[in-house]
């Protein structure tokens, strides 16, 4: 069989999964799950932890719910993963026999409002750390999602939900839950359905920061044609208008613990040596930057980039471009300045160039530096500095 033959049997092969939709499903969950691809099966399952307080209760329905949004959630990282080179990639999901996701219910030692946003997370990962130590083999990787019920009171409720955690911290991520979070409303001009763009969405972008990817923004061209990234402002299209993973997320997942194939041994974020940068340098060349970087221990260069300031949710603007080994260990980009148009700083001089060194094992390690437009000449080389700022995570 030559290859153009086996391509066409590849994509003639119906989802495994495709019969398996459970019948206690919705109507419409049973519709968008079965445009689903062919999932990888995978090594360590994401854990999805569904946490209470000592004195409150899961919202309505909420296993058949939660188990739709997430299985949708899964198909659009897949999805995202097929058409970024990675078919059917995605984070692994433990399922019951009735087919719903696993669902941890941990019940804290406090009152849910002990569990607020901003302050609430710490309490709660110690509560879900004690689950896994009375529950061992429960919990299957280092990367868990928590999902809390809204709170009840004067400012929060089903239909304005909001008041616990929100947000990726480290491999842990915080979304909420409320009675109408239901696949049913997605991309509906209602109430119920921007409802659901905004917390799905969430939950998806927040997800991603739990699966090791910082914010990014698209390059000019790749915006127009693809929508809005999900760890830009995709939190708030989801569902509604398209949303694409960048090729520099897509990057991270591969080299991200859930991920990982099934029978794959890697021991991830275990300590081994750190990538060595040789050269780095960046020439202005006609109406781009070209990006080179040389190094070793490394799987993968990304590069972000983004206007003053830097810090976390000051990164929204940063753009994504992936490096190529044009020859082994030397990393390659060229970025016409026109993909960078939604620069916000085009009075200002500074530009920061963040460089991403991404390992096998889904170590990472950031190197920051920062360039003069002013002081740029057509033609100039600028070498870099080498990084003794680099450091290891986001
Ligand atoms: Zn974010």
């Amino acid at each position: 069989m030559n290859a153009t033959t086996y391509v066409a049997a590849a994509l003639l092969m119906p989802p495994l999964s495709m019969a398996a939709v459970p019948a206690h499903f919705s109507d419409r969950a049973k519709e968008l799950l079965a445009e689903e691809v062919q999932i990888v099966p995978t090594e360590h399952p994401l854990n999805v932890v569904y946490f209470l307080g000592n004195d409150n209760e899961p919202s309505a329905d909420f296993e058949r719910r939660i188990s739709e949004l997430m299985l949708y959630v899964q198909q659009y990282y897949a999805k995202e993963m097929s058409r970024l080179g990675y078919p059917g990639r995605t984070f692994g999901l433990q399922l019951l026999e009735n087919g719903n996701v696993k669902l941890h219910v941990v019940r804290g030692k406090y009152p849910a409002t002990d569990y607020a946003y901003g302050t609430g997370h710490g309490k709660c990962l110690e509560d879900i750390a004690e689950y896994a130590k009375a529950n061992p083999g429960a919990i299957c990787s280092g990367h868990t999602l928590v999902i809390m019920p809204t709170f009840q009171n004067d400012e929060y409720n089903d239909l304005n939900p909001g008041g616990v955690p929100f947000y990726g911290l480290g491999r842990n991520c915080f979304a909420l839950d409320y009675t109408h979070f239901d696949l049913s409303h997605i991309g509906q001009n209602t109430h119920e359905g921007r409802l659901l763009t905004k917390w799905l969405g969430g939950l998806a972008h927040e997800l991603g920061h739990g699966l090791n990817l910082p914010h990014n923004e698209g390059p000019v061209s790749e915006k127009a044609a693809l929508g809005t990234p999900l760890m830009g402002a995709g939190n708030y299209t989801f569902g509604m208008r398209p949303t694409y993973l960048t090729q520099n997320s897509a990057r991270l997942l591969d080299c991200c613990q859930v991920f990982a194939p099934a029978g794959d041994k890697t021991e991830f974020y275990a300590e081994c040596p750190a990538p060595v940068v040789q050269a780095a340098s960046f020439k202005w060349e006609g109406d781009s930057l070209k990006l080179s970087v040389t190094c070793t221990n490394c799987e993968y260069v990304n590069v972000l980039v983004q206007d003053p300031p830097y810090n976390v949710n000051q990164d929204y603007d940063a753009v994504a471009f992936c490096l190529e080994a044009e020859v082994p260990g030397t990393y390659t980009v060229t970025i016409p300045v026109a993909e960078l148009a939604d620069r916000k700083n085009t009075g200002k001089a500074e530009q920061g160039i963040d460089i991403l060194l991404v390992q096998k094992n889904g170590n990472r390690y950031r190197w920051r530096t920062t360039f003069d437009w002013s002081t740029l000449k057509p033609g100039d080389v600028i070498p870099l500095t080498k990084p003794e700022t680099m450091w290891q995570g986001y």
